[in-house]
């Protein structure tokens, strides 16, 4: 990537320019910054512009072989070290190398948190393995495919513990000509001294709330308002601002959706549940069929908590909430109909019937179903 396409951070981006501009470029640098402000980002269009060569006017082109290898995560003298399931002693970042450049191809501004995701580590610890120092060495060890420069960065470096720095220490202070190894920190506490003297610190600043908009604007479609707002909400973590403009979890309001259906339908508030078949019938078609196939979803979960425990439920902690309130209420003598209703309130709306009519008519079946004493 370029800098241009980079949040904020024009002073930093200006000094790293100009490092290289003067042919100075310090072989192993920390990056320092808050999670969210784009070390990684950063990194990324450093190394572009340090390879590309048709740089100009402080950017690499972004259009020449080397820099549509190094975007696409392709070219063979760039490296990746980060954090992996710590479990997992015989593996190193090779072994996850697939899933790491799909998630930085969808965006570079990944949180930690994204990471763990991807790799099915929510629950994990993560770190960075003894056996990743060789793995370094071995590759940085390696001829320069392309004739130019070796690169790696180290994503969160401060998962390293000392058996692995210690072992890196020696390539930190020499590492072979034309290498550049760039460690990226979220937590400077947790990098050993060791570390600290041997590169060079560049600190990243928190993006401004204006800088975080004008990217989501550019490259989210978002109108400029929208934006605005989830900059605000993001508080400077770019990573949290994509998430909050795109509506990353559409099953949060699915779900606050759904159990206010079931609120009304406990109650027997037949005027709620007009309210709530008219604010809900003004979203698109593909969205009430995503909320009804969701219901259906958390429906069948409640009937497998029933019969197999509540800890075999398929469900996130809030859904899980809900499921403990709500599963007395579906049963074996009413769990059919409730299915029945929902799907087939699913099918009426992909066959274009009156969103309205059918959300309401099955909002009055489910209502008979739920509380039948009432
Ligand atoms: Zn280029």
């Amino acid at each position: 990537m370029k800098f241009s396409e980079t949040v904020g951070q024009h002073s930093v981006i200006s000094k790293l320019v100009n490092s290289v501009d003067k042919g100075r470029i310090s072989h192993a640098q920390l990056f320092f910054a808050k999670e969210g402000s784009g070390a990684l980002p950063l990194a990324l269009a450093y190394i572009q512009y340090i390879a590309c060569p048709n740089r100009a006017d402080g950017d690499s082109c972004g259009e020449c072989n080397t820099c549509k290898k190094l975007s696409s995560f392709s070219h063979p003298d760039l490296h990746f070290a980060f954090p992996i399931i710590s479990s997992t002693k015989a593996l190193d970042s090779d072994y996850f190398i697939a899933q790491w450049r799909a998630i930085a191809k969808v965006s570079t501004y990944f949180s930690p948190t994204d990471w763990k995701e991807k790799i099915g580590a929510e629950k994990k610890q993560l770190n960075i393995p003894v056996k990743e120092s060789d793995r370094i060495s071995k590759k940085l060890s390696l001829k320069s495919y392309e004739g130019g420069y070796k690169f790696m960065v180290i994503w969160l470096a401060e998962y390293m513990k000392a058996p692995t720095a210690n072992k890196l220490l020696k390539l930190l202070e020499e590492p072979p000509k034309k290498t550049l190894i760039i460690l990226i920190t979220n937590n400077f506490e947790n990098i050993l001294g060791t570390i600290l003297s041997r590169t060079q610190l560049v600190k990243l600043n928190i993006p401004q709330d204006e800088e975080i908009a004008d990217y989501l604007v550019a490259n989210y479609g978002i109108n400029s308002a929208s934006a605005g707002d989830a900059a605000r909400l993001a508080d400077g973590n770019v990573s949290q601002a994509v998430h909050i403009a795109k509506n990353e979890n559409p099953d949060a309001s699915n779900l606050e959706t759904f159990s206010s259906l079931m609120r009304f339908a406990y109650k027997k508030d037949i005027v709620g549940a007009i309210n709530w078949a008219d604010k809900l019938h003004s979203c698109g078609r593909e969205e009430l069929k995503h909320f009804l196939t969701y219901s259906l979803h958390i429906v069948r979960q409640c009937i497998v908590g029933n019969y197999a425990g509540a800890e075999v439920r398929k469900l996130n902690e809030s859904e899980n909430d809900f499921a403990a309130k709500f599963a007395p209420f579906i049963n074996h003598s009413n769990v059919v109909q409730v299915y029945e209703h929902l799907s087939e309130a699913e099918s009426d709306i992909a066959r274009n019937g009156s969103a309205k009519i059918i959300l309401l008519d099955m909002a009055i079946q489910l209502f008979k179903l739920v509380n039948p004493k009432r």
